[in-house]
């Protein structure tokens, strides 16, 4: 098969720590939001797209504040407060947005909703990765590779598993996709069996290893990865 840049991003990811789609997702994310805040929040349509969805959600909002994007903060989003001074004057109730924000952030409907603009960018980002890695797994290298890495979060598998695609490739993706998971969840299990068995103190002086880590591996698996940056 041919080798994209993605391919090669999805393969290298997989030697790396975590999820794979996380990672690169992730990564994605923080080069849209370092985008916004140097020269995207002047672009008159992203303003007019920030005011309807009332900003971005409260993860990113935050992202963006502890990455310094103060002043484009204040530009965007006083243009949510304006609208909502001339509601009030107008005696009208708060609008909500279209998706609806304390609704959203308790409930985590983001999928379903126009939102934030970079929760929509990484779900796109999302279904880019996903339709290569569906056609890299008939690729033995990239199949090889994949299984001896940490496998996807159980987020990112569903969503491998469900989403759907143009163009996705036919053959047996699913079934191999199934195998590359199990075996990485069986690794991670005995892992974290010999983690707790050491914390006995029967056990204690036993040498420790990578498996001591395991219960980092598990909670990103489970929960999502940690954003490295
Ligand atoms: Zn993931
Ligand atoms: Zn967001």
């Amino acid at each position: 098969m041919r080798k994209t840049r993605e391919y090669q991003a999805l393969f290298e990811a997989c030697s790396q720590e975590g999820c794979p789609i996380c990672r690169l997702a992730l990564e994605g994310t923080r080069r849209y939001l370092e985008a916004w805040k140097y020269e995207m929040f002047t672009d008159v349509s992203i303003r007019a797209e920030l005011r309807r969805t009332q900003g971005f959600c409260h993860r990113h909002t935050w992202q963006l504040a502890n990455m310094g994007a103060h002043l484009p903060l204040a530009q965007a989003y006083r243009d949510i407060v304006t609208d909502t001074i001339d509601q009030l004057k107008r005696g009208n109730d708060i609008a909500s947005p279209a998706s609806g924000s304390l609704f959203r952030r308790f409930f985590d409907t983001h999928r379903e909703q126009p939102a934030c603009p970079a929760c929509t960018q990484q779900a796109k980002a999302e279904g880019h990765l996903i339709h290569t890695l569906r056609k890299s797994l008939s690729d033995e290298e990239f199949y090889q590779h994949m299984q001896n890495s940490d496998g996807l979060c159980l987020e990112h598998y569903r969503l491998a598993c469900e989403l759907k695609l143009p163009d996705t490739p036919g053959g047996d993706w699913q079934s191999l996709l199934r195998k590359i998971q199990l075996s990485c969840l069986q690794r991670l299990d005995e892992q974290l069996g010999e983690m707790i068995r050491k914390h006995d103190y029967r056990f204690k002086d036993e040498a420790r290893g990578p498996e001591m880590i395991s219960w980092k591996r598990a909670t990103g698996l489970i929960a999502g990865e940690e954003d490295p940056s």
